[in-house]
């Protein structure tokens, strides 16, 4: 395969129509260059997620201030032309200022408040050229998926709220930060940095981390935590800071405790340089990703489900519907329904032969554990699943089963509202549908077990069983059921141990898959 160079907007809107005539799903990754493993991380993200990958490069004049560093922000044309082809990037659009602001270039999009506190505050006007820069490549490259970095955490908040206030037809997945081995993040200015400056700099996230390992021994009072991290900046004399907070995620409002999902922003100046970071917070264990969804999906969840003030039904479907959170976290988790629904669409020429589906909770734990996208390379995940319903690889697997999570594909955690999860069982309710021939259905674990009693079979609680119970004599059980979506016939469900989450293992149940 080789890379297309795009230089004019017109170009780019021929080869999206190419793109659209092929039922190809489309990813763009907006970069400003100079190019690093954090914008590659991203980049493998958008091929892992999309059929057709598309990066921009350009160095947008109007999201600088008139003292930055516009006319001295590093340039490497040639070396990300080449880092991008050896990715495989399907196309890279570099255009040049004036195809981007044309003589009459009049309209700005101006993203409110959200805009002007922390770095919009530092930067006044940064925002407005970004999401108007933004916008525009939306517009012209018409992506699915758009990818941003956790490390411009306010950008990604910006960018998210440009996408609901006006209903643009992208979904934003927002990748964790890739750092340097010391431990900074990485980004195209700290090539500004000296030496003595890059160890100073590293204090940033010190201080970050500081402010967690407080927060998850149980101090999380804001100011609290905010003074340690001052303690620990103004230490360095090198260092000026701009600002630290503790912020909501959702609003950028100060958050006066930090609770997992929560976000501390740090910004300083270096030198002729700047350097900003965050962190969310999150239980001990918790990996970048989790901590994204706890940003984007779990505290928006609670919110809307919480007990004050009631939530407001509609909105909430609305928020699963369109399912942007997914879409946020669909670098980490499985991706969301209808993506499904198109790899489904793609990987298997005939649902209707497909006669068992598997359903797991948490099934394919990140993306790499996806069998159908990583055919060659299954993980242990896999490797159990293919052992437990008695095939070799992926593609024995794909010939007679479908893997699903719908059950919970929109979040993660404890925490997640009761009614959130019938929403995404609904879902699944219409998954079913999508295989009119379906005998069998394996279900993974007790999470999928209690979601699939409860909102697929309709159960009370009180008359589930406790999964332990169910599975101690054989390790395994099954059932003969009906459902709605496949009118009087018998549906055999076989429950299992989730091949990876829980401690014990179900014995191959492949043989009473041949008889179903
Ligand atoms: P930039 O070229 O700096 O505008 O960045 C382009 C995209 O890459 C943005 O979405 C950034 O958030 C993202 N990005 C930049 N640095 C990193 C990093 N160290 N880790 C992850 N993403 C990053």
């Amino acid at each position: 395969m080789s890379t297309r160079y795009i230089f004019t907007f017109s170009e780019m809107i021929s080869f999206t129509t190419e793109v659209r005539a092929q039922a190809k799903s489309l990813a763009l990754v907006p970069t400003m260059g100079a190019l690093h493993e954090g914008h590659l991380s991203l980049v493998r993200q958008a091929k892992l997620q999309c059929d057709v990958v598309v990066v921009s490069i350009f160095v947008n004049p109007a999201q600088f201030g008139p003292t930055e560093d516009f006319a001295r922000y590093p340039r490497s044309r040639e070396k990300d032309f080449r880092l991008l082809e050896s990715s495989n990037v399907h196309a890279v659009l570099a255009p040049s200022v004036a195809e981007v602001y044309p003589p009459g270039f009049s309209t700005f999009v101006d993203p409110g408040p959200i805009a002007t506190v922390l770095e919009g505050a530092q930067r006044p006007g940064h925002f407005r050229g970004v999401a108007t820069v933004v916008l525009r490549l939306f517009n012209i490259v018409k992506p699915d998926i758009a990818f941003f970095g956790q490390k411009d955490f306010q950008q990604v908040v910006i960018i998210r709220r440009l996408v609901e206030d006006l209903n643009l037809p992208v979904r934003i997945a927002v990748c964790p930060i890739v750092r340097e081995a010391d431990g900074l993040a990485m980004s195209s200015r700290n090539v500004y940095l000296s030496a003595e400056d890059r160890r100073a700099g590293v204090l940033l996230r010190r201080s970050l981390k500081r402010a967690q390992e407080m927060a998850q021994a149980g101090e999380v009072d804001s100011q609290k935590l905010l003074e340690e991290m001052h303690k620990l900046v103004d230490a360095e004399p090198r260092l000026q800071l701009d600002y630290a907070a503790i912020v909501d995620p959702a609003t950028l409002a100060p958050a006066a405790v930090a609770i997992p999902g929560s976000v501390a922003l740090v910004a300083a100046r270096l030198g002729t340089g700047r350097l900003i970071d965050n962190l969310i917070f999150g239980p001990p264990g918790s990996t970048p990703e989790m901590k994204l969804q706890l940003a984007f999906v779990t505290q928006a969840a609670d919110k809307e489900g919480g007990t004050t003030p009631r939530p407001d039904i509609d909105r909430l479907r609305l928020r699963i519907e369109t399912c942007r959170d997914c879409a946020a976290v669909s670098s980490i988790s499985l991706p969301a329904r209808e993506f499904l629904v198109k790899y489904l669409k793609r990987d298997y020429a005939d649902l209707g032969s497909t006669r068992v589906l598997v359903i797991g909770g948490c099934a394919p734990i990140n993306p790499f554990g996806l069998p159908n996208f990583h055919p060659d390379a299954p993980n242990p995940f896999a490797t159990r699943l293919y052992d437990l319903v008695g095939v070799k690889n992926f593609v024995e697997f794909k010939a007679r089963f479908a893997l699903t999570d719908a059950a919970r594909c929109h979040a993660i955690g404890n925490r997640v509202d009761e009614r959130t999860l019938e929403y995404c069982a609904k879902y699944l309710r219409e998954e079913l549908k999508l295989f009119p021939n379906l005998q069998s259905i394996v279900i993974l674990g007790e999470y999928a077990y209690m979601q699939f009693q409860k909102h697929i079979l309709g159960r009370e609680r009180a008359n589930i069983k406790a999964f332990g119970e169910l599975l101690k004599a054989e390790g395994w059980a099954q059932e003969t059921v009906r459902l709605p979506s496949h009118g009087e016939r018998d549906m055999r469900i076989f429950y299992c141990y989730h091949p990876t989450f829980e401690n014990k293992k179900s014995p191959s149940i492949a043989a009473y898959l041949e008889q179903a």
